[in-house]
């Protein structure tokens, strides 16, 4: 089965939204960079290909399945945040806003009976589950080490 209209512009806007990511953890090291914690922003870095990664994976499928696969334009990333502590708060919620994505890729693949889809996305729903209890982890650290957060923080990070 061909991968839907519907689910084709679906899994374009999905490979933005990766790609996207992959500059916002970018940018995140950049920061990260310029404040010279040097581990916050080596994790970043990894976090950053890792979305490139998934970008890849939706593209190979899409081909596969015989999709439109096109790249878009990416609009552009945050540059500055208020603190790090903010910097992992926007990761929690971003990741949260990804699994919603994922979610509705899902619903629609469900909506199109296009089972080949369905499962080639529970790869997703299970690495958001992951992507959300890391970023927790990060702010409960924040919460746990209350001044020395940022020193345990970077360091732990930095061996990823
Ligand atoms: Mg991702």
């Amino acid at each position: 089965m061909k991968l839907t209209k519907k689910l084709t512009d679906a899994f374009n806007e999905q490979i933005k939204a990766e790609m996207w990511s992959a500059n916002l953890y970018s940018s995140m090291s950049i920061y990260f960079q310029g404040l010279g914690l040097s581990g916050c922003a080596h994790w970043m870095k990894k976090q950053a290909a890792e979305e490139l990664e998934h970008a890849e994976k939706l593209i190979d499928f899409g081909m596969t399945r015989g999709g439109d696969i096109k790249i878009s334009a990416i609009d552009a990333v945050p540059v500055k945040w208020e603190s790090p502590k903010a910097v992992f708060e926007n990761v929690y919620n971003h990741e949260c806003y990804v699994s919603e994505l994922i979610d509705k890729l899902m619903d629609l693949a469900i909506a199109e009976n296009d089972k080949a889809t369905q499962e080639f996305l529970r790869w997703f729903i299970n690495e958001q589950v992951e992507e959300e209890e890391t970023a927790q982890g990060i702010l409960d650290k924040f919460k746990v080490f209350d001044v020395h957060a940022l020193y345990c923080v970077d360091h732990e990070l930095g061996k990823r």
